[in-house]
């Protein structure tokens, strides 16, 4: 894995940037995802929900390759990156062993 895998177990809660501390999941907001400059996604086990250029460029596969796959697996997906020294917040949303993921660099 190119990535730290950090558990997240409240999934009401915020998810804060380490480096610039940004509420980049921020539930007070109507559009709840708003990434910073280290953010490289944001994404359920049902797609991407923010991916950033770098990110998508560091993957075999784009965005729309990796969504129109009905077998797709998001950590197997995103395990795939040429980035290293990420890290990759895991939390788990409560249904059906779904979770979301929010990853982070402090620089590229
Ligand atoms: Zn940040």
């Amino acid at each position: 894995m190119p990535f730290q895998l950090i558990q997240l177990e409240n999934n009401q809660a915020n998810v804060s940037c380490p480096f610039c501390h940004t509420d980049i999941i921020d539930w007070s907001q109507e559009q709840y995802v708003q990434p910073c400059e280290h953010t490289l996604f944001v994404a359920m086990d049902l797609g991407f929900e923010y991916i950033s250029d770098v990110f998508e460029a560091s993957l075999p596969r784009t965005v729309d390759e990796i969504h129109d796959d009905p077998e797709m697996d998001m950590f197997a997906e995103i395990s795939k990156s040429s980035i290293t020294d990420f890290q990759v917040f895991r939390i788990d949303l409560g249904v059906k062993d779904m979770y979301r993921y929010v990853g982070v660099i402090s620089k590229l």
